[in-house]
């Protein structure tokens, strides 16, 4: 039983790392690495992002897994988990989107028309998206989706709200589902279009999160798309978000920060105070510092389980459920112990003085809830454990 990477994957690694130590000497690598808040954290617009994904491009680290004919490397999908775990462990913007469900979903079901114009786009970090799927009352059931698509004269007029947009506020282009056959069951009259963001017929409201990532409410009102926007086949909608999850099943979920926090926050606990003791140097703060950190290899061997089935191309479905289920309430778990351990002081925010760690487990407290809600929450990941893998009923 091997664990671990090929010499090729560790090569890629070293070469990724060191990288990234050059653009800590960046003047605005503050701006790009956050250690201190997760990648997530890091969805404003700046100067600076826009700069390090141009770098990341100019390097081939966009399309790692794109086919060569559409100006990719070809290289199997570990490379772009790889690369996105070294960005994370770092706290510097990930590559998503626009590599992931958008180029994937166009190079296998776009038109000739919308591969020219979005993938070399994509590929040189020119063109930034937003994913419009859920909405006020479709989320975990996703298929109820309502937003309307009304057939018009070339192409199809838009109707609807969107819920939790991250990103509309500065994306160039909409990735959005729509309902554009009421008739037909649900799962099959939902069609994918792209539309351009900036237009007056498109309203976008902020929402402030408890973790203080901003995501968006996005209202659309008459709103045409010409009928060159709709990705693929009309109506096959369902089944291409179905498979742009199974696309990122390598990229979803780093491990990275999970182990730099738990190393962060060792140090901080272990470093001597003025009366020369450390909080780790009682009994109960030790015990839970060692369950922790068997918790966090247990989640590294969740997530190794993902990449494994992902690299035999069997779709993860499972292992992903457990894997997604398990971190983001270790996460949870691991700031709630910070918080226990530090005393009042760690209840302080960012920007005060006093704050341990520049508030970075209060922070960390309220920011982890939401890991366990996007991307499908953890009451969904125990439905599939339940449903697919234990083979229980679903009862409601
Ligand atoms: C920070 C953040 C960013 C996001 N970004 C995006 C984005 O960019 N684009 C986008 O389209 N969406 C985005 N989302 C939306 C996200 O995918 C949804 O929030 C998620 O799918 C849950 O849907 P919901 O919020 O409508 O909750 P609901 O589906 O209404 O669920 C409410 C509660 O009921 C539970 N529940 C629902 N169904 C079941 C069931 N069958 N069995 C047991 N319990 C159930 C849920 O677990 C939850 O606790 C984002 C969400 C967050 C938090």
């Amino acid at each position: 039983m091997d664990f671990d990477f090929d010499a090729d994957q560790k090569a890629f690694i070293k070469e990724v790392r060191e990288f990234l130590e050059d653009v800590r000497q960046w003047p605005d690598a503050a701006d790009i690495m956050c250690p201190e808040r997760e990648s997530d954290s890091i969805l404003a617009d700046t100067p600076a992002r826009k700069r390090f994904n141009r770098e990341l491009a100019r390097r081939g680290y966009l399309g790692l897994s794109w086919p060569r004919e559409y100006g990719g490397q070809g290289r199997p999908g570990i490379y772009e988990y790889l690369l996105n775990e070294e960005l994370s462990r770092v706290g510097a913007p990930l590559i998503g989107k626009g590599v992931g469900c958008v180029g994937q979903t166009l190079i296998r079901h776009g038109s000739d028309k919308l591969k020219s114009e979005f993938l070399p786009r994509i590929l040189k970090a020119e063109i930034e998206f937003a994913l419009g799927y859920t909405e006020p009352h479709a989320g975990s059931d996703l298929a109820a989706l309502r937003l309307r698509a009304d057939r018009v004269e070339n192409g199809w007029m838009l109707n609807g709200q969107k819920m939790f947009t991250t990103s509309a506020h500065f994306a160039d282009w909409y990735w959005l589902a729509a309902r554009t056959d009421f008739d037909a069951p649900k799962h099959k009259g939902i069609s994918l279009f792209l539309l351009p963001m900036d237009q007056p017929r498109i309203t976008i409201h902020p929402i402030e999160t408890m973790g203080e990532h901003v995501t968006n409410q996005v209202f659309l009102d008459n709103v045409f798309v010409g009928d060159d926007y709709v990705v693929g086949e009309l109506n096959k909608g369902w089944l291409y978000i179905c498979e742009a999850l199974d696309y990122e099943r390598f990229t979803f979920y780093t491990f990275s920060p999970l182990e730099e926090k738990l190393k962060a926050l060792r140090a901080l606990l272990s470093a001597k105070a003025d009366d020369r003791r450390a909080i780790a140097d009682r009994p109960h703060v030790r015990r839970r510092l060692a369950r922790l950190t068997s918790e966090v290899e247990l989640s590294k061997m969740l997530q190794r389980r993902v990449v494994h089935a992902a690299s035999q191309n069997r779709v993860p479905t499972i292992e992903a459920a457990m894997c997604k289920l398990y971190s983001t309430s270790l996460h949870q778990r691991l700031a709630d112990f910070a918080l226990d351990s530090l005393g009042l002081d760690g209840l302080l925010h960012k920007g005060d003085p006093k704050a341990p760690a520049v508030g970075k487990w209060e922070w960390s407290y309220r920011a982890t809830a939401l890991d366990t809600i996007g991307a499908g929450s953890s009451e969904v990941q125990r439905n599939i454990i339940a449903r697919r893998h234990l083979d229980l009923p679903l009862r409601f």
